[in-house]
């Protein structure tokens, strides 16, 4: 793999922060300090997306036929940096456009494409992820939402929880069983509308956000036929295509990197740069953060060449968590102070979006496991 960036990469990363630096408001560290999915960021998205999209930087790496510029998929993996770097003005739109988009591209029918595409690639469509239950998280082949068939409609019922976005949510990328047996083979997809009657969202109060994350009610929610994504036994291959995507898909890795140099500099100003131990502490959070990087690209590298993508995605990840909690303890340990008040600094921002980074998109010790098995070649354990 060859990991020099080519002049052309350069040149589309300086126009990402340049339109950054035009398009983000003087207030937008307020707007940005409740996380992506709060109300205040997620109105933001639905102006601001739009306008991404119109310079061509909201899906360059799709398609031309959905509104993408045919681009290599290296361009998107630049854009994510700059765009988490920055707090994510993208909001959960950002979901659409690393997985829900490319899988309903892939997999989805004709009517749905044409319905979800398109507002996709517009800027201008609010998804959430309906996987985990209070009992299916990890195991998520344990899901016991039912979708019962009813003519041209399935009849659903059940509830998710730690759901991202559902406040504020158009569509939910559902699962559910719609098959009689308890295995992943009897579970479907649902593209369904947030709208329909009988969905009922509360919102869960957290550390990481206002209106983040959120438990969704669902009581005989009539969903038609139309709107399952694939086959009913097909719906485990193209969660696995959509976690392939998803896994890797926030480079919490530039962010941490950037925090770490600012770290660095506020050290620097207090007058402890030459503290030994604390530049052996800098150095191994900094070759963190560059191993996340390598190991990140590495799967870019992949996509990029139209190659399938196996467990070296879990190994980027846990590597992105690992960089993500090695910063933070980094600053706790030598910037305690800078932690403590009511000043959202990037060190808190950081801390707070670092507290999920290992639960989230598959709990860390999934991915070990994981690699254990599917790099290492070792036996399933009981
Ligand atoms: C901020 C945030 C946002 C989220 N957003 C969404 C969302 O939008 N949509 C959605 O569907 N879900 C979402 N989730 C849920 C997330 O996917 C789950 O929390 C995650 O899959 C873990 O599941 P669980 O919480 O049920 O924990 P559990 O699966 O109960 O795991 C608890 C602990 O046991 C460990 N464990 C479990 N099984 C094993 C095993 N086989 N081997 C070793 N250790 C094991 C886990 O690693 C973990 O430490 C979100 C979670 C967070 C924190």
């Amino acid at each position: 793999m060859d990991i020099d960036w080519t002049s052309e990469d350069h040149a589309f990363r300086a126009r990402v922060r340049a339109f950054l630096k035009a398009e983000l408001p003087s207030n937008w560290d307020e707007i940005s300090r409740h996380g992506p999915g709060s109300r205040e960021q997620t109105e933001f998205s639905l102006e601001f997306c739009p306008k991404l999209a119109e310079a061509g930087l909201l899906v360059p790496h799709w398609p031309l036929e959905w509104g993408g510029g045919d681009r290599p998929a290296w361009e998107h993996f630049i854009l994510g940096e700059e765009m988490w770097a920055a707090g994510e003005p993208r909001g959960g739109q950002y979901m659409n456009v690393n997985w829900i988009g490319p899988t309903l591209m892939r997999f989805g029918s004709e009517e749905q494409k044409a319905l979800f595409v398109p507002q996709m690639a517009a800027g201008r469509a609010i998804w959430c992820q309906g996987f985990s239950e209070p009992d299916a998280g990890s195991d998520l082949a344990r899901l016991r939402t039912r979708a019962v068939r009813d003519g041209d409609h399935y009849v659903i019922n059940g509830s998710k929880i730690w759901t991202s976005y559902a406040g504020m949510a158009k569509h939910c990328f559902l699962l559910a069983r719609a098959g009689t047996g308890d295995d992943k083979a009897g579970i479907a997809i649902f593209l369904t509308d947030m709208s329909t009657k009988g969905i009922e969202v509360r919102s869960i109060p957290s550390l990481i956000g206002h209106g983040d994350i959120h438990e969704v009610f669902f009581t005989d929610v009539r969903v038609p036929v139309s709107m399952r994504l694939g086959d009913e036994g097909e719906a485990w291959s193209i969660i696995n295509y959509s976690l392939a995507n998803e896994r890797v898909g926030i480079p919490r890795y530039e962010f941490a990197s950037r925090v770490l140099d600012q770290m660095v500099d506020e050290l620097r100003r207090r007058g402890m740069a030459e503290d030994p131990v604390m530049q052996v502490r800098a150095g191994s959070a900094a070759a963190a953060c560059e191993a996340a990087r390598l190991l990140v690209y590495r799967t870019v590298d992949k996509r990029a060449r139209g190659e399938a993508i196996g467990a070296e995605a879990s190994l980027a990840r846990v590597a992105v968590a690992e960089a993500d909690h090695i910063v933070t303890d980094f600053g706790m340990e030598f910037l305690p102070d800078a932690f403590c008040g009511t000043d959202h600094t990037a060190f808190v921002a950081h801390h707070e979006r670092a507290i999920v980074t290992g639960i989230a998109a598959g709990a860390t010790e999934i991915h070990l496991g994981l690699i254990a098995r599917r790099w290492l070649g070792l036996p399933k354990g009981d």
